[in-house]
């Protein structure tokens, strides 16, 4: 369940881009959708990606200066998680490739929104 205390409708902006890509078929997200949260300083990045797979519904994540770590299936933008079978696995969530890098290299500075780190690990889990 994501909730937002402190909704501000004119925080929600449509946005051309997101790096997010479904983490199912790795399609572009159509209606994207990025609630800018606000940083108590103008260097921190504070967002919410939401966008929608023709195919697979729609997706979020949070941005707060990092790449995120993990991709949520919902219902809605910024709305209930749902679950999502995939070859037969349930998943409530999709870790990305950010989680693989070492402690050293997530502690750089880097771009939170650059795509290489928004994508998903591979799915089969031992
Ligand atoms: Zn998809």
């Amino acid at each position: 369940m994501v909730n937002i205390p402190g909704y501000r409708a004119s925080r929600d902006a449509f946005r051309v881009r997101t790096p997010m890509r479904c983490p199912i078929c790795e399609g572009e997200l159509r209606n994207v959708l990025v609630r800018d949260l606000g940083g108590v300083t103008a260097d921190i990045v504070w967002q919410l990606h939401a966008g929608e797979c023709p195919e697979h519904g729609w997706f979020q994540t949070e941005v707060v200066s990092r790449p995120p770590r993990e991709i949520f299936p919902v219902t809605k933008p910024f709305g209930a998680a749902r679950r999502l079978v995939v070859e037969g696995q349930e998943f409530f969530s999709f870790s990305t490739v950010w989680n693989d890098l070492p402690p050293q290299e997530r502690r750089k500075p880097v771009d939170p929104l650059d795509a290489k780190y928004w994508r998903r690990r591979p799915l089969s889990r031992s």
